[in-house]
């Protein structure tokens, strides 16, 4: 404003959602003009002298609410033992990220960890619950973003959103920020119609990973994707080790089926059964033995029911126990969800790119 100019009044951004904060100590009794809820959450990420942490200062308090409330989950409920096989992952996921963010005193120098995971393999193989097994086995906090939404949910915030992303992971040390389907993120397709947005998005997450990946910060970055031949080169320089994350062998299905029915007191398949039903859910994921299981389950339930037993009056010892024909049936119903052609394409970028041993 000249000295001749108008004067303009300060305005404050509607319902404090637009800026930045402007007092960091937002546990006083300034009237920030913040929510109830907003000012609750900032104040669970205020350091013990009632300060926001320099490194979420400049975000806006409505995205720092949405990564606490909808992106972090305190309680990832996955461990080793819920996943079936996956051996050699496991073992790697041991080595290579848990016992860094157990002992960071011991992984430093030479020994120091890569801090990019990317997880590739057909849909529904358990990804997902590797990362939140990660979290869960290293007491770290669990963050699941999808990169889909980053792209057409948040659209123009998306990049606003990252950076709340790892600036509230950064305050929630030792963390793991899992990216599902980050190729539509790190993609090397420049297609036309890429917009402006979208390679800003990329930009801006590419320098966050630069920055903790440079600092002592316990942060890992895991990516899952079943398109890997979509990444784009910087994408796999960052994500260091590469895991691939197969279809369940015969013995992982077995296992699921028998730890599903298991649980739901539910198992009295005989072995020969299982060796049975294993054959013909040769090229099934994981969550398609699931649904084949949860479909199969029905079956004695379906039965009851058209015995002329009412929904509302079944007792749990009315139904008899899940068979082998239970199986037959829900095989026509349930097929596999990948194709071998697919698995093919995972194969070659496996021995192209993946991490071996
Ligand atoms: P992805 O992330 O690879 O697409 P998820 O981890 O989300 O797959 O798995 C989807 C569901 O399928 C899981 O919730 C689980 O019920 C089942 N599932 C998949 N793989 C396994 C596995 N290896 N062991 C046990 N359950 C599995």
């Amino acid at each position: 404003r000249g000295v001749r100019g108008n004067f303009v009044p300060p305005i404050r951004s509607a319902g404090g959602n637009t800026g930045g904060i402007s007092n960091s100590k937002i546990s006083g009794k300034c009237d920030d003009g913040l929510e109830d809820s907003t000012r609750k959450c900032l104040e669970l990420l205020c350091g013990p002298d009632g300060e926001l942490p320099e490194k979420l200062r400049n975000l806006e308090p409505h995205l720092i609410e949405h990564i606490s409330n909808e992106i972090m989950d305190k309680d990832p409920n996955v461990r080793w033992d819920d996943i079936a096989g996956l051996e050699h992952a496991k073992k790697c996921v041991t080595e290579m990220v848990i016992w860094p963010l157990l002992r960071p005193d011991i992984f430093r120098g030479c020994r120091s960890p890569g801090r990019g995971l990317l997880l590739f393999g057909p849909p529904g193989t358990g990804k997902t619950m590797i990362g939140k097994a990660i979290a869960g086995e290293a007491k770290a906090t669990f963050f699941y973003i999808s990169a889909s939404s980053l792209t057409s949910k948040w659209i123009g915030e998306g990049e606003k959103l990252v950076r709340a992303l790892f600036g509230v992971a950064s305050c929630r040390q030792p963390a793991v920020i899992f990216v599902d389907e980050i190729d539509s993120l790190l993609s090397q397709r420049k297609s036309e119609g890429e917009h402006e947005s979208s390679r800003r998005l990329k930009t801006q997450f590419l320098i966050e990973m630069e920055g903790f990946d440079s600092g002592n910060e316990q942060i890992l970055l895991v990516g899952a994707t079943n398109r890997p031949q979509e990444l784009d080169e910087a994408a796999r320089r960052r994500l260091t080790k590469r895991l691939y994350i197969p279809l369940p062998s015969a013995e992982a299905r077995t296992w699921i089926i028998r730890n599903l029915l298991m649980k739901d007191g539910l198992f009295k398949l005989s072995e020969d059964d299982l060796i049975v039903i294993c054959k013909l859910t040769e090229g099934y994921s994981g969550s398609d033995m699931k649904n084949l299981v949860k479909d199969a389950c029905m079956g004695p339930l379906r039965e009851a029911l058209s015995q002329g037993i009412e929904i509302t009056k079944l007792r749990k010892e009315d139904m008899r126990s899940v068979t082998l024909q239970d199986f037959d049936k829900a095989l026509q119903e349930v097929r596999p969800s990948v194709s071998l052609n697919e698995m093919g394409i995972y194969e070659e970028w496996n021995k192209q790119f993946g991490s071996l041993s």
